[in-house]
C-alpha cells in the first residue's frame, strides 16, 4: 500500500505500517460510534447516556478535523530562530517578525516595565491575583506530569496569596495541580474552573459562599462543581481515547477529571492527523461534549455554558469581591482558554489580564509578559510593593 492516506468515498484510508492500529481504520467521517469494546471486553455505548445537549455547538466546534489542527498549530508557533546563523533571507524575514512583534508589544507592552503604571490604576482597590498554571508557573514541558514549578515560583505565589485574595484557574484536574502547587493558602479551579475548591474562610477574612466540604485534613472548604453529572461520561470518553490512541507514538490521554486533554506534544506533526481523527470518531458520538484547541493539545469537555471566565467570575462572588467596585483583579495566564477571563475582566472595566507570551498572538489581555520567569519577577515586584506599603501603614 502506499504511504500516507487516501480520501475516497468519505473514507479516510491510513497505511497500518505507519500509522496507529485501530478499528477505526477505514471508517466513513460521517459515522457515529455506537458502541466500542475496551481491551477488557467491556462495552461502552454512549447510547446509554441520556444526556442532552446544553448548548447549540459553536462554529468551531462543527469545524472538521482539519480546523482543529489548524487552530492548534496557530497556538503552537514554532521557536523564534537565532538570528545569528540564519541565512540573509532568514534575517529578513526575523526582522519583519521583529517589527511586527515590536508593533505587538505597543500594544500589550511589559506589565514588568509598566509595573508602576499598573499599580498607579489600581490605586485605592484592593488587588486580587488569579493564575494560570502551566506555561504561567510552570514551563511548558515535553511530559505534562513534569510540569513542576520552581521553589521560587512556589515561594512567590505563597507570599502573594498571604497579601492578596489568590486562586489558581488551570486546564488541569483540581488534584493534580495541587500536587505541583502544594500551598493551601488558594483557591483552585480545576478542569478550566468546572472543579473548584478553596478555604471557606479566606485569607483578610473574605468568607467564600458555596457548598460546603471538608478536605481530606477536616478543614472546611468551598466546593462548585457546575460539571458534576458528566463524571461517568468523561470517565468513559478517557477509557475509549485510552484504547484508540495507545498505538500513536507520544500520544498522551490526562484525565482531568471533568475534561480530558489529549497532548500532542510528542507525538511527529506527521502522524497528527491521524491522531487527531481517531479523536474525533470517538467525539462523534458524544454531542454533549466539545472540543476545544490550545498549544499541542486538543481538549474534550462538556457543552456547558462555563470557562476561566466564569470560573473567575463565580470566585470573585465566592471571595465576596464580586459587587464590590474597589476590587482590582489581575489575571495572569498564556493560553487561548485565558481569553475567557481576559474578556471578562475588560467588560467589568476593572482589573487586567496580562498575557504569558513570547509570540505575537490575538489577545484581550491589556499586557504582556514573556515566559513564567518575567512571571515570577511580576509576583515578586508585587509582594515587595505590598509589604513596602504595608510597613508605612504601621
Ligand atoms: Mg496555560
Amino acid at each position: 500500500m502506499a504511504s500516507g492516506r487516501m480520501r475516497k468515498h468519505g473514507f479516510t484510508l491510513k497505511e497500518s505500517s505507519s500509522l496507529p492500529t485501530s478499528k477505526f481504520h477505514l471508517v466513513p467521517h460521517t459515522c457515529k460510534v455506537l458502541s466500542s469494546r475496551l481491551s477488557d471486553g467491556s462495552v461502552i455505548s454512549p447510547t446509554t447516556m441520556p444526556m442532552k445537549r446544553i448548548v447549540a455547538p459553536s462554529k468551531a466546534e462543527r469545524a472538521s478535523v482539519h480546523g482543529w489542527l489548524e487552530a492548534m498549530k496557530n497556538l503552537s508557533p514554532p521557536r523564534m530562530r537565532c538570528m545569528q546563523n540564519d541565512s540573509f533571507e532568514d534575517k529578513t524575514d526575523c526582522d519583519l517578525m521583529d517589527v511586527k512583534y515590536r508593533a505587538w508589544m505597543s500594544e500589550h507592552p511589559s506589565a514588568l516595565d509598566n509595573f508602576n503604571a499598573i499599580i498607579e490604576v489600581s490605586a485605592g482597590k484592593r488587588i486580587a491575583i488569579f493564575l494560570d498554571y502551566d506555561g504561567t508557573l510552570s514551563p511548558i514541558v515535553e511530559d505534562p506530569e513534569c510540569a513542576f514549578m520552581s521553589d521560587d515560583m512556589r515561594t512567590a505565589v505563597k507570599d502573594v496569596a498571604n497579601l492578596f485574595p489568590t486562586a489558581i484557574i488551570t486546564g488541569r484536574s483540581r488534584e493534580k495541580v495541587y500536587d505541583f502547587v502544594q500551598l493551601s493558602e488558594l483557591y483552585y479551579a480545576g478542569s478550566h474552573g468546572m472543579d473548584i475548591m478553596g478555604p471557606a474562610q479566606g485569607c483578610h477574612g473574605f468568607k467564600a459562599q458555596g457548598t460546603k466540604a471538608l478536605d481530606e485534613k477536616g478543614n472546611e472548604m468551598v466546593l462548585f462543581q457546575p460539571a458534576s453529572k458528566f463524571t461517568q461520561v468523561i470517565n468513559d470518553v478517557f477509557k475509549l481515547l485510552e484504547e484508540v490512541t495507545k498505538n500513536v507514538p507520544g500520544a498522551k490521554i490526562e484525565h482531568n477529571k471533568f475534561c480530558i486533554s489529549i497532548h500532542f506534544r510528542c507525538v511527529k506533526e506527521e502522524n497528527w492527523l491521524a491522531l487527531a481523527e481517531q479523536v474525533q470518531h470517538v467525539l462523534d458520538a458524544y454531542p454533549n461534549l466539545r472540543l476545544t484547541q490550545g498549544r499541542k493539545i486538543l481538549e474534550i469537555r462538556p457543552s456547558i455554558s462555563w470557562n476561566k471566565g466564569k470560573a473567575l467570575d463565580y470566585l470573585l462572588k465566592a471571595l465576596g469581591l464580586g459587587s464590590r467596585n474597589d476590587i482590582f483583579p489581575i489575571y495572569i495566564g498564556d493560553d487561548r482558554t485565558d481569553e475567557d477571563a481576559f474578556k471578562l475582566l475588560t467588560r467589568r472595566k476593572t482589573g487586567l489580564g496580562i498575557l504569558v507570551s513570547k509570540t505575537i498572538k490575538d489577545t484581550n489581555a491589556l499586557y504582556s509578559l514573556r515566559e513564567p520567569s518575567e512571571v515570577l519577577e511580576f509576583l515578586m515586584h508585587l509582594v515587595k510593593w505590598r509589604r513596602r506599603r504595608l510597613n508605612r501603614l504601621m
